[in-house]
């Protein structure tokens, strides 16, 4: 899920521009920056023209006066986009890849005087013009740690980041089942345009005649959402799950304000909500009322009904699931919409779980006002390692004027909008030829049939795991939604083995853990997706019955509780060496536990490490790890 990491894909890549470069190469790219801004500083200057600040780093304001205009519409005209900075200024901003051609035109442009750059970057070093204020000066060595100093070739660094890939269990290994999360397919055909110069050479707020294509797709892709969605109105500037919650709840509030009722303060959630629901009410000044679960998982209608008309002078909204994250349709869904209606209520969809839905069913159909779309989710952008995410809103009509706006690109939200929950208008419409992608090519019988075979996977899935792991809820039928709860909790006091266990374990088999003590305490939560293959499947199948089956040698009293493959997992190579091999199992039974493991063997890296530690101490990787004192291997 993306809830703590949707920018952590953007992070890596900058610290990794940050491993390439080093602090030598940082400090070089740097310097010629500055140094190219104030060579254009310089020109600008010595044609009697004045700076805003005599202070900068890589970015100039200009007073030009009532030059600025036509100067901005003939730097326009030769391919510069430059700042309207207020009337009369201009701001210019200078990066790595400019070029002192580039100054010599820009200073034409501002001055009508063919400047040679060269001879002022020396009239600037005579002068100390470009010194930039000493009190501004950083003199403590940056980035001293080991990893920024030794991959600066591309040979180096491709191996570099090749070590570290292969540490990871991700989709090219394996399916990866975390319930929730949808780990669908990013197919090589959606994500190719994403590399295109023409969508990723493009500053968020270029004047819009220069994003024709962007306004296109995003309109495109609006409407299709609508259509799947029932909704009437999108809105694409959230960057995740979360910030749609956040967007959605701000909207439902401006609503109730604007017909005199921001009284309306009590989001009512389920019990079996996901994490982010009771945060993003809270965020929002509102009072989280829980409302009970039955003992198959489902709403409580009756505990609903009474709260629902307890707070009904107070009530903003309800957070809703569906299906719920306990992968079960709830066929209550509807009269429990109503009865918040009945009271006053809005509906919050969280539209995690839309893949289950899509041509089957809609946000809007079952009763929901507003709901979010992760779009990295169930329209096909990666994540998981970090997103980017894209959350866009949909909401009913009633709603759509308080979405979200932005101030410097006005026609991306409504008039009277909510002001900015992102810095950029629509979100990160980078990513966005990804799910854009994804529906053209599906069409409206393919994305239904993927609803389809997502849920039947689930079911194939639960049928074939229940008798081993039994499923926590199901529908009336006996049937799950597009993703399955198997309860580990009875295996737990039976033999001491938790979740945890099966979850490191399956790594040795070369998975990668369903969603572990989400969103009940002491199960896992599988969700397959439509991507995956019945030869996949029957492969997590196998594995997690041979799993079982270990477990029933420690039922059996054959392995010790405390000395067994599942409590020692996972198994590294430096185990499988092990000159001492004292374990009631055997190596191979360590390693190669099914014959089909050995042909593509997924070799974990470290031994068990103890998650809740790493939550919830801070510590520091500053010292070069080799004298970390082993305790942080690498
Ligand atoms: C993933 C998820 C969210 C949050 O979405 P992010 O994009 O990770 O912020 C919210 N609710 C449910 C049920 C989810 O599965």
């Amino acid at each position: 899920s993306n809830i703590c990491t949707s920018q952590v894909l953007l992070a890596n890549m900058a610290g990794m521009y940050a491993v390439y470069h080093g602090p030598h190469g940082l400090r070089t790219i740097a310097g010629r920056i500055h140094r190219l801004a104030a060579i254009l500083a310089e020109g600008v200057r010595r044609a009697g023209m004045t700076l805003i600040s005599e202070c900068f780093f890589d970015t100039l304001r200009v007073n030009l006066g009532s030059h600025a205009l036509p100067t901005y519409r003939a730097a326009l005209e030769a391919g510069y986009n430059l700042r309207q900075v207020s009337p009369g200024v201009i701001g210019i901003a200078v990066n790595e890849k400019t070029t002192p051609t580039d100054i010599t035109r820009l200073i034409k442009l501002i001055t009508g005087i063919n400047a040679d750059p060269y001879r002022l970057d020396e009239q600037v070093r005579q002068s100390g013009e470009d010194d930039l204020p000493a009190a501004l000066l950083r003199r403590d060595a940056i980035l001293t740690h080991p990893v920024f100093n030794s991959h600066h070739t591309e040979h180096a660094m491709l191996r570099y980041l090749k070590m570290l890939q292969e540490r990871d269990l991700a989709l090219d290994r394996s399916m990866i089942s975390l319930g929730s999360c949808t780990m669908k397919l990013n197919a090589a055909s959606e994500m190719m345009p994403v590399t295109w110069r023409e969508f990723t050479d493009i500053h968020p707020f270029v004047p819009l005649d220069q994003a024709e294509g962007y306004l296109q797709m995003i309109g495109e892709l609006e409407n299709w959402l609508q259509a799947i969605t029932g909704f009437d109105a999108i809105c694409m500037q959230p960057n995740s799950g979360a910030q749609g919650e956040y967007a959605g709840l701000v909207t439902i509030a401006r609503y109730h304000a604007s017909r005199g009722e921001s009284r309306r303060k009590v989001c009512l959630i389920p019990r079996s909500a996901h994490g982010t629901n009771p945060a993003t009410a809270q965020m929002c000044g509102m009072r989280v009322v829980v409302v009970d679960c039955d003992e198959s998982g489902n709403i409580d209608v009756d505990d609903l009904a009474a709260k629902a008309a307890e707070y009904a002078d107070e009530l903003a909204c309800l957070m809703l699931t569906y299906p719920s994250t306990h992968g079960v349709f709830e066929e209550s869904v509807k009269a429990v919409c109503e009865r918040v209606h009945a009271h006053g209520g809005e509906v919050y969809m969280d539209g995690a779980n839309l893949n289950a839905q899509v041509g089957l069913t809609s946000p809007a159909l079952i009763g929901a006002d507003v709901s979010h779309m992760n779009l990295h989710k169930t329209f096909c952008i990666p994540h998981g390692g970090g997103g980017p995410g894209m959350g866009p809103i949909g909401v009913k009509a009633h709603l759509a004027p308080f979405l979200p706006n932005h101030r410097v690109q006005p026609v991306s939200g409504p008039h009277a909008g909510q002001g900015a929950v992102s810095a950029a208008p629509w979100g990160s419409p980078a990513i966005l030829p990804i799910a854009w992608m994804y529906i053209a090519m599906m069409g409206g019988s393919g994305l239904k049939r993927a609803s389809e075979v997502a849920i039947l996977n689930a079911n194939y899935l639960a049928s074939r795991l229940r008798d081993d792991y039994p499923v926590l809820y199901a529908g009336r039928h006996g049937r799950v939604a597009h993703e399955c709860i198997l309860d580990v909790r009875p295996l737990k006091a039976a033999t001491g083995v938790s979740e945890i266990d099966i979850a490191k374990r399956l790594m040795d088999y070369g998975f990668h853990a369903p969603t572990v003590s989400f969103p009940v305490a002491g199960t896992m939560m599988v969700e397959p997706t439509e991507s995956e293959s019945k030869a996949e499947l029957d492969r997590f199948i196998d594995a997690m019955r041979a799993i079982r089956a270990e477990i029933r040698l420690i039922e059996q009293g054959h392995w010790p509780a405390d000395d067994n493959p599942l409590r020692r997992a996972p198994h590294t190579q430096a185990d499988l060496v092990e000159t001492d091999w004292q374990r009631p199992y055997s190596r191979q039974q360590a390693v190669f536990p099914l014959p089909c493991v050995a042909r593509n063997k997924f070799w974990p890296s470290v031994n068990r490490v103890d998650d809740v530690y790493g939550d919830r101490h801070l510590f520091c990787a500053c010292t070069p790890l080799d004298e970390a004192d082993g305790q942080i291997e690498v």
